[in-house]
């Protein structure tokens, strides 16, 4: 078993101030695998003062281009130990290494380089004119931040909220899980390897109590939260009460719509991917998947060929598709709603409980429900699971109609063989992001967030980097005119 003593504080390893410690039990055999310090609030405050301090300089007084060149090379250190994160984020909270090491580490790399050359040409200041004379819009960096971490993609939600402060040149205190606390020790470990500037990160695993702290704490000028809307709507009201800037990424119930024309031998395959991505336990995941009424049983037969073929077990094994879930509430939160499905009428066509043969560890079956009825429970809330459902649709419009019908707006997809009749689909539901044919309905360099109940502000691309920034506009004289 792994035991740590020491927290990343202000580009330290130091011991904690309290006492509290975290058990990371692994999601596959249910032992304790590691046990770490649990951040509490008098590391907090060490870690506003180290931040404090670092605002200060050298860091957010180098120029763009420097900065972009610590970006580089965190995602190339990242890069070089992509193989040993991966293990970790498996082994912590269960994401299948046939797509942890893609989804999990090199994505996130992928989000860095964005962020390095977007600081390399975003117009952190330029001259425009004004009403009486030039006018220099400066962009400065936002303050001290706090990036508040949930389990189930922890280095890739790292990437989007420190990306964007580095590029910004604000100071961030993360706060890990603590499901998954490992990952950030290989972090801070990379932090010191690049010689990023003392103050600059501060790593503090710890549940919400002391979430909370971070976001009320009067030192901390910014939070940039990803996690459920429950908890969102908590600390976007903290946020608004203190005036504080804050970023909610939160749930979503995407809706893949499938269009008459769509191939469905190569729609199934992707679509498989996006649903089932991660065990399930992703935002973006497409889990409701609306099929015309004159294609619906030609689209559930498909799918349930799919669901069917989809391997569960230990998530180590390269050929598993679906591992365990997160924790033991996790899924029995997942198997309640299973039940919820069942009692409110719809048919469960595919799994439907607890996978046969795998006693220990927390798996859920793969599991598609048909005759779903987009009131029922399992078409408006988050399962956060293996559970897909599928509902039938009159024509698109009423497709678009059902898709808009949720509390949620984060993500969606549309397939058919007509990119533009996709495209006038996609421009109808409300949603941050969309994809036409795609795996991927998210692009690691544009902005990414929610409507409705799955957010407020965006992450990625420089709508993601403003909201790191402050703006300051300087009124120049009438006659002014910049040094050559
Ligand atoms: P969660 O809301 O329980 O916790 C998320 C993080 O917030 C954790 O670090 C937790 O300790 C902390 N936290 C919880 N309550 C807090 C509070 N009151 N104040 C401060 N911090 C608090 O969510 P989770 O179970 O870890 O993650 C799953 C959820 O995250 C799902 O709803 C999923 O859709 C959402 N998510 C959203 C995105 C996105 O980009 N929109 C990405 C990944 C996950």
């Amino acid at each position: 078993m792994e035991i740590k003593d020491t927290l990343y504080i202000g580009g330290e390893w130091v011991a904690p101030a309290g006492t509290n410690t975290i058990e990371v039990v692994s999601p596959t055999t249910e032992e304790v695998i590691a046990r770490v310090p649990e951040a509490s609030e008098g590391d907090v405050d060490r870690a506003v003062e180290a931040a404090k301090a670092a605002l200060a300089g050298p860091y957010p007084q180098l120029t763009p281009a420097e900065r972009a060149d610590y970006l580089a090379k965190l995602s190339q250190a990242i890069q070089a130990r992509s193989q040993e994160m991966a293990e970790v984020i498996t082994a912590e909270m269960g994401s299948p290494s046939s797509w942890s090491l893609m989804g999990q580490v090199l994505s996130s790399t992928m989000v860095l380089d964005g962020w390095a050359d977007l600081t390399r040409t975003f117009p952190f200041e330029e001259i425009r004119p004004g009403a009486l004379g030039p006018v220099l819009v400066r962009k400065e960096p936002v303050g001290v931040s706090a990036g508040i971490i949930p389990w189930n993609v922890p280095l890739f939600i790292v990437a989007l909220k420190l990306g964007a402060a580095l590029a910004a040149g604000s100071p961030m205190i993360l706060k890990p899980s603590p499901e998954t606390p490992l990952d950030g020790y290989i972090l801070g470990e990379i932090l010191d390897e690049i010689e990023l500037p003392k103050g600059m990160v501060s790593i503090l695993p710890a549940g919400r109590e002391v979430g909370e702290y971070i976001v009320r704490h009067r030192g901390v000028d910014k939070v940039g939260f990803t996690g459920s809307t429950a908890a969102g709507r908590k600390v976007g009201a903290i946020c608004g009460e203190m005036l504080k800037r804050c970023t909610l990424e939160l749930g979503g119930k995407s809706a893949a719509i499938i269009l008459d024309d769509a191939d469905l031998a190569s729609t199934v395959p992707l679509l498989m991917g996006t649903a089932l991505m991660n065990n399930g336990e992703a935002c973006i995941a497409q889990t409701r998947i609306l099929a015309s009424r004159a294609r619906y049983d030609e689209v559930v037969d498909a799918l349930a060929d799919a669901v069917k073929a989809t391997s569960v077990g230990d998530p180590t094994d390269p050929s598993v598709a679906v591992g365990p879930l997160v924790a033991e509430r996790q899924r029995d939160r997942v198997l309640g709603y299973i039940e919820k499905g069942r009692s409110e009428g719809a048919q469960v066509a595919v799994g439907g409980g607890r996978p046969a043969g795998l006693d220990k560890g927390w798996f859920v079956e793969p599991t598609l429900f048909t005759r779903v009825d987009n009131q029922m429970t399992i078409a408006q809330e988050e399962i956060f699971g293996p559970v897909l459902a599928v509902l039938p649709y009159d024509d698109p419009a009423d497709a678009v109609r059902i898709a808009n019908d949720s509390d949620y707006g984060l993500s969606g997809s549309v397939w058919t063989s007509d990119v533009e009749a996709g495209i006038d689909v996609a421009r109808q539901v409300r949603t941050g992001t969309y994809g036409i044919n795609q795996f991927g309905t998210l692009d690691m360099r544009n902005p990414f967030g929610g409507f409705k109940s799955s957010g407020v502000g965006r992450e990625l691309g420089p709508e993601g980097l403003s909201a790191y920034l402050e703006t300051k506009s300087i009124v120049l004289p009438g006659d002014y005119t910049p040094p050559s």
